[in-house]
């Protein structure tokens, strides 16, 4: 069986082995420091003899280690990607000590565990409140300025153990032990210490199938997103000219004053459009209003307005958007949908109702010829 270096010693970065078993570009060594996946951490990533180790696994043969292409010698040098490494190392023994936490004092057992490419998740089986994450957050983190040294131990019968969950293996069971925070079975690997998980930072907390996932990031990772964090802070500052107290109420001070902004743009279109109607109503029972430039919002304003001053038929055009709507209230005979029937002999694309009707066309051109037919239609 191969020899787990890494069980010994979590830091070992290199070693040398001794070819042992060859199955294709599967190999056995005598002894490995690569991790294979296990206890929600995945295998390590590395090389041997500077070949790229693509997959390690623990079979019934020993560790084996899948190579990206054939070894030659019988001793190598493996070497670990060790930033991959303590990063697992990190999010794992963070995980643990958030485990123990929830356990402690909250009762919720812990029923599963991911390490993504983000963030990382535990899954609680007890109700989780958004509230209640600073109170673990915080407690975690009290876990890691104790600075408290793990224990590593085989299970042996004459002892008793006070464990988080029940193991999934039976024999060669390893306890990991973080004293008054955590114990439970455990194959990963784990600093010598909770201070180099450097941090606990929660997220959120989401319900997913019954449990509370929580969303977490542990030491160099939660830093880094504290780097990116600061930034996007130092940005909004910029631009608001603030600073990091004074943010959030530059920020509402901002929206209230587009608020206002946006119902006095609202107020002078509607004018605008109103003037417009004014200008352009003529003594025929069709209407045929055109503007430069109208939101579809726009368009059912002025079949509002106008259908207040009368039950007209009414033709609407947008000039830059190559839009056009006909619309009457329904008292009249005519299918709006029906006329707009020959829409695509104008290289145009919409459709409509009897009461209502719509489309778009690629050129101004084909629209005007399009209203032009409309206009004729409705003469007749
Ligand atoms: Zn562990």
């Amino acid at each position: 069986m191969t020899k787990k270096l890494f069980e010994e010693n979590a830091y070992l970065k290199t070693c040398q082995a001794k070819v042992v078993l060859k199955d294709g570009l599967k190999y056995y060594f005598d002894q490995t420091v690569f991790f294979p996946e296990g206890g929600g951490q995945s295998a390590d990533k590395g090389t041997i003899n500077n070949i790229e180790v693509l997959d390690v696994r623990e079979t019934e043969n020993g560790i084996c280690h899948i190579l990206a292409s054939e070894l030659h010698d019988e001793f190598v040098e493996m070497v670990i990607d060790w930033e991959k490494r303590f990063d697992e190392m990190q999010q794992h023994c963070g995980e643990h000590i958030l485990s123990g936490v929830i356990f402690d004092h909250y009762q919720g057992k812990n029923k599963g565990f991911h390490i993504g490419k983000d963030y990382v998740t535990i899954d609680i089986d007890h109700e989780i409140k958004p509230e209640m994450l600073i109170d673990i957050e915080n407690l975690a983190n009290q876990a890691i300025y104790d600075n408290i040294e793990l224990n590593f131990e085989y299970m042996s019968d004459d002892k008793a153990y006070f464990l988080r969950k029940e193991p999934t293996v039976e024999e060669n069971v390893r306890i990991v032990t973080i004293p008054g925070v955590d114990c439970v079975a455990c194959c990963g690997t784990h600093p010598t210490r909770t201070g180099e998980v450097g941090i606990v930072k929660l997220y959120k907390v989401e319900k997913n199938k019954g449990l509370s996932r929580i969303f977490f990031k542990c030491g160099k990772r939660a830093l880094i997103d504290l780097q990116e964090k600061t930034n996007i802070v130092q940005y909004f500052n910029r631009q608001y000219s603030s600073d990091d107290s004074t943010l959030v109420e530059r920020f509402e001070k901002e929206k209230e004053k587009n608020e206002i902004l946006k119902k006095k743009y609202i107020q002078l279109h509607r004018e605008a459009i109103e003037k417009i109607i004014n200008e352009q109503m003529s003594q025929d029972a069709v209407q045929y209003f055109s503007f430069e430039d109208l939101s579809g919002q726009g368009m059912n304003d002025v079949i509002k307005s106008v259908s207040e001053k009368g039950n007209y038929i009414i033709l609407i055009y947008s000039i830059l958007e190559h839009k056009v709507m006909l619309s009457h209230d329904g008292s009249h005979n005519l299918h709006c949908g029906q006329l707009f029937k020959s829409i695509r002999d104008y290289n145009g694309k919409g459709g409509g109702n009897q009461k209502t009707a719509q489309g778009v066309f690629e050129s101004s051109e084909d629209a005007e010829k399009f209203i032009a037919y409309v206009k004729g239609e409705l003469r007749s």
